[in-house]
């Protein structure tokens, strides 16, 4: 078979092979692209983007009407990104001032923000309380007091979300799990924390508490855990409820859901998650008699990922014989951390050579100085010499927002493609930006 039809279930929605075998995306001959805007290039398919939007937020909606679903602007984030989430209906989960920053410069409606992380500082939680910002999701006892007094200094009243820790294992790497209760974040149902902090929340004259809100981890593929999350969250809101008068108007379940990166693992859809937590949120309620609260949905990887591919040019080519052929790429962990961080697996397609049968197994290097920067392992793929353009399919979360400068590399540039025309939404970064802010 070849290589494109093998690859289209991880490839943007819009991947086509053109008449001189190149791989094109949004109309865009990634060759062209690659010509036109140089290497390495992320590029943002506009048509997956919007339609994973309106999936998760059409599927949520049709199922649980008072929903709202929030991206989780860490996964990656720009201007033009948070004009688009806006522009489909979706709020904004941010963890940072630098988030709210770029939310802000394209008027993003503030009510749609919410405002996570485990350590806000006092700055970001002033700059989120001056703008208005729609919730904070207070993760410990800490920053708490320190809301409220923000929030009093400002003579407003702030609307809360608690994020609690249920101790469920998501199942997924240790580093992007964190529903258990050996974790930084939120405030742990087993040891007394959470309810210490809804009575304290709820005494606190500048804070309005109105939920309760679980994160478990990322790349979460089975739904076991959103429904025992639920059903210990539900069970814990009744109690509070009875107790301390708990008002339990909104709740989430988090982010996580998985996405696609090869071929032999296989992700669930949007639908499959929300009828999921949907009928978990239902049997809670009717089990703890409780009002069914707003569902806050907060995908992050789930809207980006497939929508984003990268493109690199090959270089040098090692020959072990007997062992591995390494075919090095112009990028690799300053703009991709993922294999190195987590160990994460890519497939790789040639894109100059979309038509053509895999015929030998290489694995694709970058060109920093760690043996750790090797984005795909062996893959195989057609014969491939220098200067040929190497495609990393699904490469549109956590890899730009957690590009470095690692042997003082630039930064990629970024476009976004639609209908045969490429806009640049990131200019590639210069020689010049690396000393911009260095003094001697
Ligand atoms: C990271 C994060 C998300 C998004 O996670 P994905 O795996 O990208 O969907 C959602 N909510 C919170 C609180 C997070 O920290």
């Amino acid at each position: 078979m070849a290589t494109f039809e093998r690859m289209s279930t991880i490839l943007p929605d819009t991947a086509k092979v053109n008449s001189k075998g190149h791989l094109t995306i949004g109309g865009c001959d990634l060759v062209e692209l690659a010509s036109d805007f140089s290497t390495p290039l992320y590029i943002f398919d506009e048509a997956t983007l919007r339609r994973s939007c309106g999936e998760f937020r059409g599927e949520f909606g049709k199922l649980y009407e008072d929903s709202l679903v929030i991206y989780a602007a860490k996964a990656f984030i720009n201007s033009a990104l948070a004009k688009i989430i806006n522009e489909e209906g979706l709020g904004l989960d941010i963890v940072s001032g630098g988030e709210l920053s770029i939310a802000r410069s394209v008027d993003f409606p503030m009510s749609k923000v919410y405002f996570h992380g485990n350590n806000k500082l006092r700055e970001e939680i002033e700059l989120a309380i001056d703008c208005r910002i729609g919730r904070i999701v207070v993760d410990n006892l800490h920053e708490l007091s320190l809301v409220n007094e923000v929030a009093r200094k400002a003579k407003v009243t702030q609307d809360i979300l608690l994020r609690l820790t249920p101790g469920i294992d998501a199942h997924t790497h240790q580093h992007i799990t964190t529903g258990v209760i050996d974790t930084k974040f939120g405030l742990p149902i087993a040891t007394g924390q959470a309810e210490e902090a809804i009575v304290k929340a709820m005494s606190e004259p500048n804070l309005r508490l109105i939920g309760l809100h679980v994160h478990l981890g990322s790349l979460i593929f089975s739904i076991e855990p959103y429904q025992k999350a639920i059903e210990i969250v539900f069970k814990f809101a009744a109690e509070m409820k009875k107790k301390h008068k708990l008002i339990f108007r909104e709740f989430s379940p988090g982010g996580g859901f998985a996405v696609q990166y090869t071929q032999d693992t296989p992700a669930p859809d949007a639908a499959y998650y929300a009828r999921a937590i949907v009928d978990a949120i239902h049997s809670a309620c009717k089990e703890f008699k409780l009002e069914p609260p707003r569902l806050i949905v907060e995908p992050g990887r789930a809207i980006v990922g497939r929508a984003g591919i990268a493109i690199y040019r090959a270089g040098a080519i090692k020959d072990i014989p007997g062992i591995r052929r390494y075919v090095a790429i112009d990028g690799g962990m300053a703009d991709n951390i993922r294999p190195a961080l987590y160990g994460s697996r890519y497939e790789a397609i040639v894109a100059n050579k979309a038509d053509k049968k895999e015929c030998e197994r290489v694995s694709i290097v970058g060109k920093y100085c760690e043996s750790g920067d090797i984005l795909v392992k062996d893959e195989d793929i057609p014969r491939v010499v220098p200067g040929d353009i190497i495609a990393i399919p699904v490469s549109g979360a956590y890899c730009l927002a957690m590009a470095s400068n690692y042997n003082a590399s630039l930064k990629p540039a970024i476009i976004m493609v639609k209908n045969g025309k490429a806009r640049l939404i990131r200019r590639r970064e210069s020689h010049e930006d690396l000393m911009r802010f260095d003094s001697i």
